[in-house]
């Protein structure tokens, strides 16, 4: 089994079903439209393994994607810092906060898609699923 098992991080990158790593999480491939850019099939299209896998399952995930942009402004500040570089002296912080906030802004639909994935990829394991209630 291990032989032609998919890599986890570009499954994840990808957004596919951590069971199987094959099927999209994700009904729609792209953030757009970004009123259904959170919409997930009730169940993997490859390995049938639920997505939600109790109600209110991703109700947490607010805080994983509030996490993933303040790393994020974090990175933007030491690339911007390494880069161009920050001084208080000129008005470099606030461009960088400005350009930091713009790219958090940006990428906010995909860091919110990126949490539910997290979410999902701790509570199921490769081939393994989840114990899920209705199949006890
Ligand atoms: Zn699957």
């Amino acid at each position: 089994m291990a032989d032609n098992k998919p890599a986890i991080l570009p499954a994840m990158i990808t957004m596919k079903c951590p069971n199987c790593r094959k099927g999209h999480m994700f009904v729609n491939k792209s953030i757009f439209p970004l009123s259904g850019m959170l919409q997930m099939p009730e169940k993997c299209e490859s390995c049938g393994q639920k997505f939600e896998l109790e109600v209110g399952f991703y109700y947490g995930t607010g805080y994983v994607s509030y996490a993933l942009s303040v790393a994020l402004y974090i990175f933007n500040f030491v690339w911007y810092g390494v880069l161009i570089g920050l001084s208080y002296k000129d008005n470099s912080i606030f461009y960088c906060l400005g350009i930091s906030t713009a790219i958090v802004l940006i990428l906010q639909p995909w860091l919110m898609r990126f949490s539910r994935v997290l979410y999902l990829y701790m509570f199921v394991k490769y081939g393994k699923g989840a114990a899920l209630k209705t199949e006890e």
